[in-house]
């Protein structure tokens, strides 16, 4: 394998935290586990492996501070969450930096993310002021019928390393507007901004036992303790499909709430009256950022043959212009993918769809490290892996359609339904494609759709629930209905 792409790095600080966060103080585990950089498999950190005792101890702390924390006023909640916002706003050049060396994210678009993951925590901020039931009325005069919204309580919350920033936030700025109180266990390769931003969290006043992060290598041993016990109300996973399946039959013994975030395959649709250059910029961002493992990710381009060859003309010449590099130079837009088993997944894809007589154009090799050219494909064909698995790397199949009907079907016909993206100038058929698509989100002529106050999340085996908007915080509250007969 070659080299990766050289660059001249700055002196790297020693990140600020790498002990677990356990009932509001750090602490040092007997054993740790390392974080490397997949730049050049450098050590960021070792960081604290924590085991099945500190998640008994974290569980207690959690129903601890339920007791408190789920009667605290929501003006005081908004407050501290209001603080942990600027928080992170101000530290946001080193949480970006942080995610570009635990995860290789290039770090002008980490720092969006860190933008993004901050978008959350302004929202329920604001939106803790505004939980409240309702009146009912009742068919009895003897009779007053109201509604109350109360918090599901101690909630376990598991995060994948692709974001490692807006996944935490996504989930434990409702969690904690709402009333409850969360125990984080971070991906094992991004554990450092978990740790970074629970930090933060106490710095703005966060009591202890509201917010705790245990990292671990093995998440099953800690996760089988907090899935098992009854006082932890609520499951919120992010993460693959296969692992979000095994957990929702694990969460049935104890009843819990759950919300599942899982694998998507996004079809892009380019019709034929599409505005091309606008169809080739959105599908060059939503393929190929952070090196295109995203869940969202368009996986399949289908282009309405009248205009195929125009698009991919275009396409290549935006692909060919992406800049490979090291995720710390600010001017890099495509990173290392995150660890060999990535990589490898990415070249037997494309190994796969070449065999079956699918055309490279550009890319369609490895360069260097765990870096994986950007890719574009066309002759791509139902039946290769490409068409069925999610990619999660910088890989573009391109397919043609001549009818909506077909391409409808075709956009339908895989188990998952997280995004789907339609680039058309009819209004008509804007409303006819997105109402037909079996899709939690529907982008028309917008590739990058998510944002704090909308709601992300899919139908079948995408998962169950949404989170963002008021929609991510009802997943946290419960509707206690009260009848009262006033004599
Ligand atoms: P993963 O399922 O391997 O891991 C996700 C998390 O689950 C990690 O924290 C991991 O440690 C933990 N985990 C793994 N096995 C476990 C087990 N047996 N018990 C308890 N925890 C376990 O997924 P990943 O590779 O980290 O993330 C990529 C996947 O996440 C992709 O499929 C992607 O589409 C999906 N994803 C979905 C969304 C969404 O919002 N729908 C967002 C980002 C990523």
């Amino acid at each position: 394998m070659t080299q990766p792409p050289t660059s001249q790095r700055h002196a790297l600080a020693e990140p600020a935290r790498t002990q677990a966060f356990i009932g509001g103080a750090w602490r040092a585990t007997a054993s740790t586990f390392e974080v490397r950089d997949p730049w050049d498999r450098s050590l960021v950190a070792r960081v604290a492996d924590v085991g099945e005792a500190e998640a008994r101890e974290a569980a207690d702390h959690a129903v601890t501070a339920f007791a408190t924390w789920s009667r605290t006023s929501a003006w005081e909640k908004s407050a501290i969450l209001r603080r942990w916002f600027d928080a992170i706003l101000a530290h946001e050049g080193e949480l970006a930096e942080l995610m570009a060396r635990e995860m290789g994210k290039p770090v002008t678009e980490a720092r969006g993310e860190v933008k993004y993951a901050a978008g959350f925590v302004e929202y329920y901020a604001e939106e803790a002021k505004r939980i409240h039931g309702e009146t009912i009325p009742s068919q009895f005069a003897h009779k007053r019928l109201h509604t109350n919204l109360k918090p599901v309580g101690p909630v376990y919350a598991i995060t994948p390393w692709n974001f490692p920033a807006a996944m935490v936030t996504r989930k434990v700025a409702p969690a904690l507007a709402a009333g409850c109180t969360v125990i984080l266990k971070p991906a094992e390769a991004t554990p450092l901004n978990a740790l970074r931003l629970v930090d933060l969290w106490q710095q703005a006043g966060g009591p202890p036992g509201t917010f705790q992060v245990l990292p671990c290598l093995d998440p099953v041993p800690v996760s089988r303790v907090l899935i098992n016990d009854a006082r932890i109300r609520k499951l919120t996973f992010t993460g693959s499909t296969e692992v979000g399946m095994r957990l929702y039959g694990q969460a049935a013994t104890t009843m819990k709430r759950l919300s599942l975030e899982l694998g998507g395959h996004a079809p892009f649709i380019v019709c034929a009256d599409a505005d091309i250059d606008a169809a080739v910029a959105q599908v060059a961002a939503s393929k190929f950022r952070n090196a295109g493992q995203t869940c969202v990710c368009a996986n399949r381009i289908y282009v309405h043959s009248d205009v195929h060859d125009a698009f991919v003309a275009r396409f290549l010449l935006a692909v060919e212009g992406l800049r490979v590099g090291d995720p710390l130079d600010p001017a890099t837009q495509i990173g290392p993918l995150v660890n060999g088993d990535a990589l490898d997944k990415v070249v037997s894809h494309v190994d796969d769809a070449r065999a079956g007589g699918a055309k490279v154009l550009v890319g369609g090799a490895t360069s260097g490290g765990s870096f994986y050219a950007p890719t574009v494909l066309t002759g791509v064909r139902g039946g290769m892996k490409i068409l069925e698995e999610e990619t999660f790397g910088p890989v573009a199949p391109i397919l043609t359609f001549t009818d909506e009907a077909e391409v409808l079907r075709a956009a339908n016909n895989v188990p998952v339904g997280l995004a789907a993206y339609v680039w058309t100038r009819d209004l008509g058929r804007a409303y006819r494609m997105s109402e037909a698509l079996d899709y939690g989100i529907v982008g028309i002529n917008d590739g990058v759709p998510a944002t704090p106050q909308a709601p992300f999340g899919g139908v079948k085996n995408s998962g169950l629930g949404r989170e963002g908007g008021h929609w991510g915080l009802h997943e946290f509250l419960d509707v206690q209905y009260v009848s009262t007969v006033i004599g």
